[in-house]
């Protein structure tokens, strides 16, 4: 008798084979049958009519600080994940000196948008070396199984101090060999990576650029070697892409010989960019190098309400006004003063921010129930209001007035110069590509991507109508095997006897993403935006149910990878 079987359930394996209808059975923490007509079982669900995928696998989130007081990691775990891998673009919290905390913290908050709040309250550090912060990780409760890596500026300031901090200064010889022996130290300890970030979008809540920025070969390549020491380990790298930048990498990957993921989008002042990107990615693979690029499956969101980080208003002094008064009362004063509004709309100030934002409108849209991440540009708050006669400005109030003032706005910054999900398809398409941008527990109050394994899945082999969609297997594998392969995870991922028994169990008919909307859960009182899906019937990590029609049973199999 089996601990578990799913009957009759449509397999999508996470190999990309054709799906059918077969039943799971599991035993222990282990799948241990895939066919039909299997044994009785324990515990037996129904899945007629339901696809059975394996957990999704989230190799690019933030939860660096959330993994130590959250154990159900939202919103990814609503999201049907059940492996979660942080560390990512070079900011994290180990190493760390005793008293070095505010500095990471202020990195953390600038370059991934934590309030400095939530980490100095929600945040122990009760841990210096990369070793101790896994054992930490080891001890905290989980749902889900989670991954760390280890960051190229943490690793910097922890060695050099203050002058690590600004990227650019070198390290030393001697410094690069700290630096390396620490990291060889946590790879074997069991970080999954070294994560690094050379992107003028990173920088400190101070106004600094990332300490990671500029670092030059000596720095890389040495860090490279340790790797190579190490034998484990993938190198991810948020970059720019400027001229020469991915030879450096490629330089890098070569010394290590460890696999190179970098992140792999469209920015509108370079639109092509990409492709080049992808082009030296190509010619690494025929090189022979692992090399991949990390994709996203929508546009990059900036959401905007009356309660996020940004609003088109931010600045206004009306605005600025209100400052004292609680999200509910500055709604009640919004709705009903229309002088006020007015003011809003019509008196706008001379200001950069106010500027930049009216320059985005173009490409800012409603984010209401029936937003789909692929809207016309002929939608756009700007092409709405010209073809309605009226300011956009009022168009934008209106809209963030809605529901109560829960209202939202989405600029979409990026993924998305066309106006269209085609520069999407092209990436997701690309045999060099893994899924990799949610940004799980970053950008907490602007950008709320976490769930896209979910849009993966309802936008591309459902709902789009813009363009052709694509075949489920494949997204599925996508977000599985193809993710378990590109980290080493070799024992998940796909759904056969013998792998571990992390199982989604999706009503795909109804599966859905919900309206992002700003909530007040994080330690100290902080707010972000969440996002929920339904759809969700059963998740199993490890063979253990921790979700059932969409919320968690509480139960709390994770475990820290090593
Ligand atoms: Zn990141």
């Amino acid at each position: 008798m089996h601990d578990l079987v799913i009957r009759g359930g449509t397999i999508v394996d996470g190999t990309g084979a054709p799906r059918r209808i077969a039943d799971v059975a599991v035993d222990g923490a282990k799948i241990t049958a895939v066919g039909r007509g299997l044994e009785r079982a324990r515990r037996e669900i129904d899945a007629e009519g339901l696809l059975v995928t394996p957990g999704f696998i989230d190799i690019h989130t933030h939860y660096d600080g959330q993994a130590t007081w959250d154990p159900h990691l939202t919103p990814s775990s609503w999201h049907g994940v059940t492996t979660a891998v942080f560390g990512n673009c070079g900011v994290g919290f180990a190493p760390v000196r005793p008293g070095a905390a505010p500095y990471l913290i202020n990195l953390m908050e600038g370059v991934e948008d934590i309030p400095g709040t939530v980490l100095a309250e929600g945040v122990k550090f009760d841990w210096e070396s990369f070793p101790e912060y896994l054992q930490a990780l080891e001890a905290a409760p989980k749902a889900l199984d989670i991954g760390a890596q280890v960051p190229h500026g943490v690793l910097r300031f922890y060695v050099m101090g203050e002058r690590g901090a600004d990227h650019a200064q070198a390290p030393t010889d001697a410094e690069i060999a700290r630096m390396g022996a620490l990291l060889e130290e946590a790879l074997k300890a069991g970080a999954l990576g070294f994560t690094t970030s050379r992107t003028i979008k990173h920088r400190a809540k101070d106004g600094r650029l990332t300490p990671s920025l500029s670092a030059r070969e000596p720095e890389l390549l040495g860090l490279a070697a340790a790797m190579k020491r190490a034998g484990r380990g993938v190198i991810e790298v948020n970059s720019d892409f400027g001229p020469g930048e991915f030879e450096v990498l490629r330089a890098a990957a070569e010394v290590s010989g460890r696999p190179l993921s970098v992140l792999l989008l469209q920015v509108n002042n370079a639109p092509e960019l990409w492709r080049d990107t992808r082009a030296h990615i190509h010619a690494a693979r025929k090189a022979g190098i692992d090399a991949n690029g990390q994709v996203g499956c929508r546009p990059i969101g900036v959401t905007m309400g009356l309660e996020t980080t940004l609003n088109p208003f931010a600045t206004h002094p009306a605005w600025k006004a209100m400052h004292y008064l609680s999200p509910d009362e500055r709604y009640q004063r919004l709705k009903s003063d229309p002088e006020l509004r007015r003011v809003l709309v019509e008196q706008r100030p001379d200001d950069e921010y106010t500027r930049e934002t009216e320059s985005r409108l173009p490409r800012t849209y409603v984010m209401d129930a029936s937003y789909d991440y692929e809207p016309h540009p002929s939608q756009s708050v700007a092409a709405q209001a010209q073809a309605q006669g009226r300011s956009p400005w009022a168009l934008a109030l209106d809209a963030l007035m809605a529901n109560e003032g829960k209202g939202l706005l989405t600029h979409t910054f990026e993924n998305y110069s066309e106006g269209s999900l085609e520069v999407i398809r092209e990436m997701l398409v690309d045999e060099a590509t893994i899924m990799g941008l949610g940004d799980g527990g970053a950008h907490v109050c602007t950008v709320c991507d976490a769930g896209s394994p979910t849009f993966l899945l309802t936008h591309w082999a459902r709902d789009r109508k813009r363009g052709p969609g694509l075949p489920l297997e494949f997204l599925i594998r996508k977000q599985t095997r193809d993710c378990a392969v590109g980290y080493g995870l070799n024992d998940r991922g796909v759904l056969a006897p013998g792998y571990k028994a992390d199982i989604n169990v999706i009503d795909f008919e109804q599966l859905r993403s919900l309206v992002p909307e700003v909530v007040y859960d994080l330690p100290a009182g902080g707010r972000r935006l969440l996002q929920r899906a339904q759809g969700y019937r059963h998740t199993f990590v490890a063979g253990t149910e921790t979700l059932r029609d969409d919320e968690h049973t509480g139960e709390l199999p994770g475990r820290l990878l090593r």
